[in-house]
């Protein structure tokens, strides 16, 4: 699949549009997902341009997960969730809606995720206020 280097999350990485970041290093970008199906729903994506799991180099594919341990350990510090799902869609036929690579890190359990896929948007003040207990955790 050739890269749109105008979705949503390259002009997330270019500064073009906010977001509420968690946790950036060399290769990597971990911010609050905005329409979270969960609490502390956070997105860990790489610098590299790659639409799908597929495209991803292994360096890349090995910072973002890297990045994913870390916000999820923060997640079960700072909000004290018990578990972390991990979820990666791949392609339009996985259901994938923004094509720049991605892993929903999400706290809590499976049983919990009642909200649909990218539909409610959140309050950005308690997003924030989430957030900040994630990376008081990170450090
Ligand atoms: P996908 O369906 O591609 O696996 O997930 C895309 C995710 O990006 C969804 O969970 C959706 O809520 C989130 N999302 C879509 N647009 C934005 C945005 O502009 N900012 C942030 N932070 N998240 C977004």
């Amino acid at each position: 699949m050739s890269y749109d280097s105008n979705n949503i999350f390259a002009k997330i990485l270019r500064g073009e549009i906010p977001c509420i970041k968690l946790y950036e290093d060399a290769h990597t970008l971990a911010f609050m997902d905005i329409m979270p199906q969960a609490e502390g729903h956070a997105l860990v994506i790489p610098k590299e341009p790659a639409v799908t799991l597929f495209e991803l180099s292994d360096a890349a594919a090995q910072a973002c997960l890297a990045t994913v341990r870390k916000i999820g350990n923060a997640q079960k510090k700072g909000l004290g969730a018990e578990g972390v799902v991990l979820m990666q869609l791949n392609g339009e036929g996985a259901g994938q809606t923004v094509p720049h690579f991605h892993i929903h890190v999400i706290p809590g359990s499976i049983a919990d995720l009642r909200k649909p896929h990218a539909t409610h948007m959140a309050d950005p003040a308690h997003l924030k206020t989430v957030a900040d207990k994630i990376v008081a955790a990170l450090a």
